[in-house]
């Protein structure tokens, strides 16, 4: 737990400094919420991986079978209250527990499509009848769950969608016509949140639709890249009768259901990714050991360890801004709930509070998976290539999680639409920070000796880096007004330095918070890896930085800006070359992701 609750609201991150006391860094697990992580890890290695071959043949009885077996262990109803039947864990340790299972390839999507956007909907939208009727069957895997949002013509424009609902002559149910596509689950589930319009509603309604529902179809299984193991099925509805009373929440309000539900499943989706990267890890280093070339192990060769390095660090970064986000909603959620407010409005309330984060988490988090596991081919050579070797699958399963929950450019959206809005909402004050920053910019600079001091110079490269980003955000806002939303590319831009900036504040916290835990020595390795990303990160946040300048300004305004750009990623000197051999020579060593 962080000892300061509600540090800063989601977003806030920008404009406001945390010290490291107020974050949760992975090593503060609870004996518990370990011994939890070991029960799903045990199970990912003795029923899962030996089963992953069979699973991608599309064998949905053994899904279903080790579904159901997951769901006798307590891991299907962790998030669900104990008065229906589940383990009743919180968010933090639900997310500890999804890490592990993400090292279980497509089983990993079924089990996370199932406990999110499956289950969650009816346990914080559902009326008491709904939940006692269907939470306590899928808590225990009796039933299985799918959310079915996307169409054939409505895919990131989900609120597009053409299914309809009308209400029937006998007031008893609502008449379903339509087509949803690629359902994660579709063809193992026996419970649907699917999302329609009610006659001619500017806005979606969702409706707990069972299987058994009479004019309700499945499609065949797709043949995908990826995931083979997990079902992925259109669904028809014609003239399907689903009764009045599975209405979920209000009427027209469905959207606003998909989208708690999708902030929840972004968070989500970034645990898996820990855990599915680091999975690959250890098959490389595995690999990279046992592999002889010229005479020697690959693993000796420092091309070989510059990918193993950065393998981990982009995985210890994840995990560090990941379980950050995580504990900041489980916090929310409790202080909600103590300022009076409902469980199920706290909980999604906690969720939307940090939306911006839970975007960020699933961008880096899927970007740096990609990144593992393309290398974690190219270190096993020819071999990598082969469908016999568990990182081609890993590849290949890899790549779907920038596109489900949100493309990566939509999420990319969300976070600086989502900074934004509160901004002009009047949630924090964008704008004074952001004038501060163009007024320093026609100071002198300030070539004074800073501090000398290991963290206090990442904090000032961090607070430089926010400073980067009012200074190119403010000036393109300037500049386009409401025209902004048009200029996607200076978006994405901003969003990247947004997600850069978190991430390497995340990780500075995390390992200044390790170094009141551990001696210098073992401090070491952490402060190599913190060096080498804010170091990487600097770079990167100039480049993108004058790509955005240069995109819209102009005279001394660009030049100003530009000089103001390099002023704000000046980093110190890193030899990363001999920080990265550490790092992998650590891994090495360890011969497992040991960090
Ligand atoms: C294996 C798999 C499982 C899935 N599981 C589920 C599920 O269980 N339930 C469910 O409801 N859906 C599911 N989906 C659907 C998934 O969420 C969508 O595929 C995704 O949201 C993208 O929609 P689309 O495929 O229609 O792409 P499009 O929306 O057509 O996008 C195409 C490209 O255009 C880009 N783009 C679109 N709009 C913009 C914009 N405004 N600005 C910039 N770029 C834009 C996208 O980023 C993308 O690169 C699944 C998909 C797959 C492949």
């Amino acid at each position: 737990m962080s000892n300061n609750k509600r540090a800063l609201k989601g977003g806030e991150f920008l404009i406001k400094d945390v010290d490291y006391t107020q974050v949760f860094i992975p090593e503060e697990f609870t004996e518990e919420q370990k011994m939890i992580a070991e029960s799903c890890r045990d199970f990912i290695q003795q029923r899962v991986l030996p089963n992953v071959e069979e699973l991608d043949k599309h064998n949905l009885d053994l899904l279903i079978q080790l579904m159901k077996e997951a769901g006798e262990m307590g891991l299907l109803g962790i998030s669900v209250p104990e008065e229906y039947g589940g383990f009743g864990q919180n968010f933090v340790t639900a997310m500890r527990a999804l890490e592990e299972i993400g090292k279980g390839f497509s089983f990993a999507v079924a089990y996370a499509a199932h406990t999110g956007i499956g289950t969650l909907p009816i346990l914080y939208f559902g009326n008491q009848e709904q939940k006692q009727k269907y939470l306590p069957k899928l808590a225990t895997g009796e039933y299985i769950g799918a959310y079915a949002l996307t169409e054939p013509e409505a895919g990131s424009d989900a609120n597009a969608g053409k299914t309809k609902a009308v209400l029937s002559e006998d007031g008893k149910y609502y008449i379903l016509n339509g087509t949803k596509m690629w359902i994660t689950n579709a063809g193992i589930a026996d419970v649907f949140i699917v999302y329609a319009k009610i006659d001619d509603d500017p806005n979606l309604s969702a409706f707990i639709v069972e299987k058994n529902t009479p004019g309700f179809k499945l499609g065949q299984e797709e043949e995908k890249m990826g995931i083979r193991g997990a079902s992925t099925r259109q669904i028809f509805f014609e003239d399907a009768k689903v009764p009045v009373e599975n209405l979920l929440g209000e009427r027209n309000k469905g959207f606003k259901i998909a989208l708690y539900i999708l902030n929840l499943g972004r968070i989500k989706l970034a645990g898996a990714t820990i855990g599915a990267a680091k999975g690959a890890i250890n098959y490389s280093v595995d690999y990279a050991k046992q592999r002889k070339q010229f005479g020697t192990y690959i693993a000796n060769f420092g091309a070989i360890k510059h990918k193993l390095a950065e393998m981990v660090i982009r995985t210890f970064v994840t995990e560090s801004l990941t379980y950050r986000a995580s504990q900041n909603i489980e916090d929310e959620e409790e202080a909600l709930k103590q300022e009076g407010m409902d469980k199920d409005r706290a909980a999604i309330e906690a969720i939307r509070q940090f939306a911006i984060e839970a975007s960020i988490a699933k961008v880096f988090g899927s970007e740096a998976l990609d990144y593992v596991v393309d290398e974690a081919v190219q270190i096993h050579g020819g071999m990598g290539y082969s469908a016999e070797m568990p990182v081609e699958r890993a590849y290949r399963d890899s790549r779907i999680n920038r596109i489900f929950e949100g493309t990566n450019e939509i999420n990319r959206l969300v976070i600086v639409g989502e900074l934004l809005k509160r901004g002009m909402k009047g949630e924090y004050d964008l704008l004074t920070p952001a004038k501060e920053v163009a007024k320093e910019l026609m100071a002198i600079p300030d070539f004074g000796k800073g501090s000398e001091d290991y963290f206090e110079k990442k904090h000032k490269l961090v607070k430089n880096f926010k400073k980067a980003i009012l200074m190119v955000a403010g000036a393109a806002l300037q500049k386009f007004g409401q025209a902004f939303q048009e200029e996607e590319e200076i978006i994405m831009n901003v969003a990247d330095m947004l997600m850069l900036t978190y991430a390497t504040e995340s990780t500075l916290l995390r390992v200044e918070k390790l170094s009141k835990m551990y001696d210098p020595e073992k401090l070491a390795i952490y402060k190599d890896i913190l060096d080498v990303f804010s170091f990487d990160t600097a770079w990167k946040m100039y480049k993108i930085g004058v790509d955005t300048i240069n995109a819209f300004a102009k005279g001394d305004e660009q030049q100003a800006m530009l000089m103001g750009i390099k002023r704000f990623t000046k980093v110190d000197p890193v030899n990363t070359k001999d920080a990265r051999r550490r790092i992998a020579n650590k891994l090495i060593d360890d011969g497992f992701y040991n960090f």
